[in-house]
């Protein structure tokens, strides 16, 4: 079995809000699909280690937001990186309330849609999710985020197809976060937070923590 062929299936990005009576949380998630459009479901698959997990079950509803392709690292590093057991994730976030009561995301939106859970699937570490769409609509005319391009780009790998690609992958050091495995590439920098690409990882100001999960400079290592 070759698992490079997994790397080939194309995901979007999203964040799935679920919760009730007060109580909700929201994650990164970039296993959603529709399943039929007649009644419209769609599925959703989560770790069922994870805080929203147990609020799917417990509320029986969920919402997905359909991250644009200009959504920051710091956005995604909240939902995806951080546990709802641990910090409020939609304390300084733009939300709204719909149908399902569930707040949604809609900052870094281009689209929502409110589900009603149906059905379930445990499969081992993951649950699907199955659930009947009650309210959708459009937030902004952006592109959607694909989970490729948050990978390549966004995750500071240079596309393969970069002209500059091999030259400079093999000048320049990469630093790798041992807590979110955010890659820090010397070629690239980070320029969402002010670093210009080509600045040296040990230049690096003191105060720049990792732009996914938020780490400091000690927590990566030299790749
Ligand atoms: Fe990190």
């Amino acid at each position: 079995m070759n698992k490079m062929a997994f790397y080939k299936i194309t995901y979007g990005l999203y964040v799935i809000t679920s919760g009730q009576d007060g109580k909700f949380n929201g994650q990164i998630a970039n296993s959603m699909f529709q399943v039929t459009s007649n009644p419209a479901t769609v599925a959703i698959s989560i770790n069922k280690e994870n805080y929203t997990y147990g609020l799917i079950k417990l509320s029986r509803k969920f919402v997905v937001s359909i991250l644009s392709q200009s959504a920051p690292m710091n956005f995604i590093g909240l939902f995806g990186f951080k546990s709802g057991r641990d910090v409020d994730k939609l304390q300084n976030i733009k939300t709204k309330t719909g149908m399902s009561k569930v707040p949604i995301v809609l900052e870094n939106t281009v689209a929502y849609i409110e589900v009603e859970l149906e059905k379930e699937l445990d499969c081992g570490t993951h649950t699907i999710f199955i659930g009947n769409i009650i309210e959708s609509d459009i937030v902004s005319s952006e592109e959607p985020m694909t989970y490729a391009y948050y990978q390549q780009v966004k995750g500071g790998k240079s596309p393969k197809t970069a002209p500059t690609y091999v030259k400079a992958e093999q000048a320049a050091a990469r630093y790798v976060c041992s807590v979110c495995g955010y890659v820090y590439d010397e070629v690239l920098g980070d320029p969402g937070n002010g670093i210009n690409p080509g600045t040296k990882f040990e230049d690096l100001p003191q105060s720049w923590t990792c732009p996914v999960c938020g780490a400091d400079k000690s927590k990566f290592e030299k790749k």
